[in-house]
């Protein structure tokens, strides 16, 4: 895996668990406070239909309580006249109160008059009325007026009940009024208008099952003791309060389903927060790509171009070029210090690997490289090469009276004496072995050869380095072989055999002699 790919990683590895870990924080604390506020918002809603319905309760017991105190009731309640009864508490006036039941109750709990009206005008049906579980609570003649509910055969009813007594409350109590306020649907509808909260109010003790029950948002009144119930779905919330009858029984719910603005906002919220926190990643980890791949990746590939670049080709000379005060720029500069030393260590190991450690010439290797390559030139551009191949003459007797370091002396002043004779920088002289020594001369014919043969002899001659057993002289004498190169594209060993040959002759005709090697098809200078 690459520094780009590990960076990445560990980038997406940071800010995913920073992003989980915050969101959850998040979802958790703002959770809870939609949690509350949408809850508030639904107890603020069952509340308002319930005190709707409470109202109208409040405004009946008030319509309820001014009949009880009207003179003529106080009359008609103890002379029942039913004229009267017709043309003031009859269908005619129930319609503008809006009222679906009026009874009248003589001090004895007898019912005087009864009087129902639908919507449409005619008379309920209530069979069970008089006989069924409120009949008591009618009959009932107390000082207190009192409101509830009542589930009759018609459908849940709104009641109020209060005591027939003088219009300034003095006198017995003569009997009771009850009013009853049935809640239809035209009754419902118009309660929904006011509230402007779709609820429904359904009879029966029944409620769906699986419910929550939430206690103490909804103040408890007359109605019931403010506990509801929920349920939720994703998108609504499904909420059911208990009604209770005059008698405290459960014979109804207030349905009502709210949608769900608050929780879906605060779904959007982290939807949105969500998204936001992906792009910001993802412009994140763009920009960290760029800037790693241009303050890091690209200057390390480069790095590593050039190092193998100059590896491959051995170019220790070369340097890398990465600038910057960073770590990178510190590593180049490093790199470049090491490959310093390599350089000078190669430098000094080549010296060493073309140099004769006695003389100080160039050794046999450096002469057969240059050898192959002054060979192929004077080939190809047709120019004369020569060799000198020198022999010290009989320097096993000159070891033998001066000891062998006084031999290397001899060697040592050769040597600078060869170095002395050649006077181009383009001719080589080399050490090839023992006593041995080679000098390779380009663009030299065969004249130019034996004159610096003959150089090296009388320069030699002039360096007088005695050799008190040489049966040639007192003086040390060398044999040089000269061969010049020929343009029948011989191989340079053949040469050297060649300038071998010549030493060979010099020797033989008795040594301290040049003798050159005349070939007819030996290369000329022009
Ligand atoms: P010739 O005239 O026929 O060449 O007689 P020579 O005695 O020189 O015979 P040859 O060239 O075969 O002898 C080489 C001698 O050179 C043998 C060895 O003792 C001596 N020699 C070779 N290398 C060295 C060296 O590095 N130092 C010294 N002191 N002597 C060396
Ligand atoms: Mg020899
Ligand atoms: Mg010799």
């Amino acid at each position: 895996m690459g520094i780009l790919s590990k960076i990445l990683l560990t980038f997406i590895l940071c800010f995913g668990l920073m992003a989980g870990i915050s969101l959850a924080l998040l979802q958790h604390s703002l959770g809870q406070s939609y949690s509350a506020i949408e809850r508030r918002e639904l107890s603020a809603h069952m509340g308002r239909v319930v005190q709707s319905l409470e109202a109208d309760l409040a405004h009946l017991q008030s319509l309820t309580r001014d009949w009880s105190v009207w003179t003529d009731m106080y009359n008609y309640v103890r002379q029942p006249d039913p004229a009267w009864a017709r043309e003031n508490i009859g269908l005619q006036s129930m319609e503008p109160a809006n009222l679906s039941l009026v009874m009248v109750y003589n001090g004895k709990g007898e019912p005087v008059s009864m009087d129902t009206r639908n919507r449409q005008g005619g008379t309920l049906t209530l069979p069970h009325l008089l006989t069924g579980p409120y009949a008591d609570w009618f009959k009932e003649v107390s000082k207190e007026s009192r409101c509830g509910l009542m589930n009759s055969d018609a459908g849940l009813m709104l009641m109020c009940k209060a005591n027939i007594t003088r219009s300034d409350s003095s006198g017995d109590l003569v009997g009771s009024v009850v009013l009853g306020r049935l809640l239809d649907n035209y009754f419902i509808s118009k309660l929904r208008e006011q509230t402007r909260l779709p609820f429904n109010v359904q009879a029966g003790q029944t409620m769906p099952p699986g419910l929550t029950q939430w206690s103490g948002t909804v103040t408890p009144g007359p109605l019931g003791g403010g506990d509801f119930w929920t349920q939720h779905e994703p998108n609504v919330y499904h909420l059911y309060y208990g009604l209770q009858d005059l008698l405290g029984k459960n014979i109804g719910k207030i349905a009502l389903d709210v949608s769900r603005e608050v929780h879906e906002e605060g779904e959007k919220l982290f939807s949105q927060m969500r998204r936001q926190l992906l792009w910001t990643a993802l412009v994140t980890a763009i920009l960290l790509t760029l800037v790693v791949h241009l303050m890091l990746i690209r200057r390390l590939r480069q790095f590593t171009t050039e190092l193998v670049q100059l590896t491959q080709i051995s170019n220790w000379g070369a340097r890398i070029r990465i600038a910057g005060r960073d770590e990178l720029g510190t590593l180049s500069d490093k790199v470049n210090t090491l490959l310093g030393v390599i350089e000078s260590q190669m430098e000094t190991l080549e010296t060493l690997t073309i140099t004769d450690a006695l003389t100080g010439l160039s050794n046999r290797r450096a002469f057969d490289t240059r050898l192959a390559l002054e060979y192929a030139r004077s080939q190809r551009e047709q120019q004369p090469l020569a060799m000198l191949m020198l022999d010290v003459d009989h320097f096993k007797r000159y070891n033998d009276h001066y000891g062998h370091p006084g031999g290397d002396a001899a060697l040592q002043a050769l040597a600078q004496v060869l170095q002395l004779s050649v006077c181009r920088a383009s001719d080589l002289v080399a050490r090839l072995g023992g006593e041995e020594f080679a000098v390779l001369a380009p663009e030299t014919d065969a004249a130019g050869a034996t004159a610096l043969a003959e150089r090296v002899r009388a320069t030699l001659r002039e360096r007088a380095i005695a050799h008190a057993d040489s049966p040639v002289g007192p003086l040390m004498t060398v044999s040089i072989g000269i061969a010049l190169a020929v343009v029948d594209q011989e191989t340079p060993s053949a040469f050297v055999q060649r300038a071998d040959q010549a030493l060979y002759r010099a020797k033989h005709n008795g040594r301290d002699r040049a003798f050159c090697d005349a070939v007819d098809s030996m290369l000329t200078g022009r």
